[in-house]
């Protein structure tokens, strides 16, 4: 196939080629996909993108209009496609269901243990030789309740690390999966007012946008840690900051922001007029924000590389494609 894979950073490279073995004649191009950037798509039959790029019903239209027939994400996630109307113009769509949901479970965990235990504030204050320990303690993990929302793959495996730590682990979801191993299910509000570290593992849909708001916060115990690795729109940003600076929220571990895209990925630091909201959270010690690396590990970049070519190789053959979204 003739493809164009947009969003390409260099250190993905080595793990597409290593998938593609030469099969799919692939045009890497580092930009995101969007209007702008449609033109490498001329004369292809399949796109490839990733989490951030525009995948709405006028990019849809167009890619219909050059005779694109797939796209495929390199991510999990899917709310970034106009499914609709990939489904009207024939375009068939397929993402990466599961790929190392460990990557996703360690790096949340991570950002829990380093806002606990105020890991980036001694780091910097030793970096000037300021070696004092004032405010820089932290709880136990062993023994506190943490909730999940969303108990998939990555809720799942979550479970399993904050299991090893002797927590008490919680957790809600629509669905509830049969057999699952030592989490308690119970109703969402239930999860959020017995929680004393709450990790987000839903996906962004309709249903889920904003399923952290004002109110939803206002039942959580006061000093809760919040934790989201998913998608930002889960979260109001706003009133999480609002709760922030109450002391409603005690932590705040983000590695999605809801306006990230655009933003995230990219150097931004010489830009005039930076995102004020996210200026404003990071003002404070007790937040960590880092941007949307969660599934950065070569295990993942690997196995999220391989099922993208699967997903091209099947569709070559016009055979059936299990992550197909329909
Ligand atoms: P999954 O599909 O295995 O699990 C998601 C769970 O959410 C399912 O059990 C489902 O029943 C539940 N759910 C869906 N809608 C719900 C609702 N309205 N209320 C309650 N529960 C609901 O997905 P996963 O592999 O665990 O991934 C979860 C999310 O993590 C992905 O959708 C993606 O957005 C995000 N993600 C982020 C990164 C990153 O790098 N930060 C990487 C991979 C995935």
């Amino acid at each position: 196939m003739k493809v164009v894979a947009y969003s390409i950073k260099p250190f993905e490279k080595e793990f597409l080629a290593k998938a593609n073995k030469k099969k799919h004649e692939i045009t890497l191009i580092a930009n995101p996909l969007g209007l702008e950037t449609i033109a490498y798509a001329e004369g292809k039959d399949a796109v490839v993108v990733f989490a951030n790029d525009d995948v709405s019903a006028p990019v849809v239209n167009k890619l219909a209009d050059m005779g694109i027939k797939y796209i495929a994400t390199r991510s999990a996630g899917t709310d970034h496609f106009d499914k609709e109307a990939a489904a009207e113009r024939g375009i068939s769509l397929a993402n990466v269901p599961v790929y190392s949901s460990q990557a996703i479970a360690e790096h949340a965990v991570a950002l829990a243990l380093s806002l606990n235990r105020h890991i980036i504030e001694a780091h910097e204050h030793g970096q000037q030789f300021d070696f004092k320990l004032n405010g820089l303690i932290g709880f136990n993990f062993f023994g506190k309740t943490v909730g999940l929302i969303g108990l998939g793959h990555i809720g799942q495996a979550i479970a399993a690390i904050y299991n090893g730590f002797g927590c008490r682990v919680i957790g809600y979801d629509i669905a509830m999966p049969d057999g699952l191993i030592d989490i308690e299910s119970l109703s969402l509000d239930e999860v959020l007012r017995q929680s004393d570290i709450i990790s987000l593992h839903l996906p962004l849909t309709p249903a889920t946008k904003y399923i952290i708001n004002a109110a939803s916060i206002a039942i959580m115990k006061n000093g809760v840690m919040l934790i989201n690795t998913s998608r930002g729109g889960l979260l109001n940003t706003i009133d999480a900051l609002e709760a922030l600076e109450q002391g409603k929220i005690g932590y705040l571990g983000m590695d999605v922001y809801e306006h990230e895209k655009g933003l995230f990925f990219e150097d931004h630091q010489q830009d005039l007029n930076k995102d004020s909201l996210l200026q404003k959270l990071m003002t404070h010690d007790n937040v960590i924000i880092t941007p949307h690396q969660a599934f950065l590990t070569s295990e993942a970049l690997q196995q999220m590389a391989d099922e993208t070519i699967k997903n091209l190789d099947l569709w070559q053959k016009d055979r059936f494609v299990l992550s197909e979204i329909i």
